[in-house]
């Protein structure tokens, strides 16, 4: 798979270019979590900047949203009750 991808990231930028970084992460394309399988065409290779950008993505949302109702703060400030 590493040969298969000539060792160097897969992902593409927008403008259609392919990165050109070595590629060092193996990443599945479809993620586990999704029903993604361990096989030769889910794997791809990336650098570290896009496996970390791709995983963020994935993973990100759900986990934002849940960060985000955890951390809200009751609206009424001791200093404030009579
Ligand atoms: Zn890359």
């Amino acid at each position: 798979m590493i040969r298969r991808d000539g060792g160097v990231c897969t992902a593409l930028y927008s403008d259609g270019r392919r990165c050109e970084l070595p590629g060092t992460d193996v990443d599945h394309v479809i993620p586990h979590s999704l029903g993604g399988s361990d096989l030769l065409e889910n794997l791809q290779l990336l650098c570290p900047f896009h496996h970390r950008a791709k995983s963020s993505s994935e993973g990100g949302t759900a986990a934002a949203l849940t960060r985000k109702s955890v951390h809200r703060k009751p609206s009424t400030h001791p200093a404030l009750d009579d």
